[in-house]
């Protein structure tokens, strides 16, 4: 991703990072929270409370990444939480918010944020999050990752739910989900 050099300072935008499971979502957000904090940028970033992979103050990527983290439940609390001199705003795992999350990261670019979030771009059943596809659209940078197919090797952008689960929320990693290219998807029946 290249930021535009003739932005104005104060301008405010958002930046999607997506992707299937073990595409490097998370490290890639590490990645550019890492750097602004580097440029001494006031950053905060978010976590939701629903995913209790790794604990509730920090996230970590499958490589065991690590940063700090405030872990809320709604995208009201993210609000709350904001303070007005952060200057960078990262949200991971945005496919576990409410859909007020669209309007809350709106809200804060406009206020002159620089706005990162990172999440799925589609569920197990190869369907939109409906968060995820209204940010890309609003959004001025989408980045979208792909991992690599557990089954070829190709590269993968599908999320195969290996456990047996029919909810659409289920927090797992190796034990419960593998990325599969489109060849090696298999779309569930039910
Ligand atoms: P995401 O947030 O997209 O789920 P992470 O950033 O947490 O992904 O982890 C990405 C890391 O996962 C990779 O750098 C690699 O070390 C590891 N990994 C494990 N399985 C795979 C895979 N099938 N394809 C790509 N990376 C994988
Ligand atoms: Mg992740
Ligand atoms: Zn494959």
């Amino acid at each position: 991703m290249v930021v535009n050099p003739l932005i104005r300072h104060k301008q405010g935008w958002i930046e999607v990072i997506c992707g299937c499971m073990f595409s490097g979502k998370t490290e890639e957000l590490i990645r550019r929270v890492r750097t602004a904090l580097i440029a001494k940028q006031k950053v905060q970033l978010f976590n939701s409370k629903i995913d209790t992979r790794y604990g509730l103050d920090s996230i970590i990527s499958h490589n065991q990444n690590k940063v700090a983290a405030i872990c809320v439940k709604t995208s009201a609390e993210i609000l709350q939480h904001v303070e007005k001199d952060t200057q960078v705003v990262a949200i991971d795992e945005i496919n576990f918010f409410d859909k007020g999350l669209v309007a809350v990261c709106e809200e804060l670019a406009n206020k002159g944020k620089r706005v990162i979030v990172a999440g799925l771009d589609t569920d197990y059943r190869a369907e939109p999050f409906e968060v995820m596809a209204a940010l890309m659209a609003k959004a001025e940078y989408v980045t979208k990752n792909l991992a690599v197919c557990t089954k070829c090797g190709n590269p993968a952008s599908f999320t195969q739910r290996i456990s047996k689960d029919k909810k659409r929320i289920v927090v797992g990693t190796t034990d419960s989900y593998q990325a599969r290219c489109r060849r090696c998807y298999k779309k569930p029946r039910d």
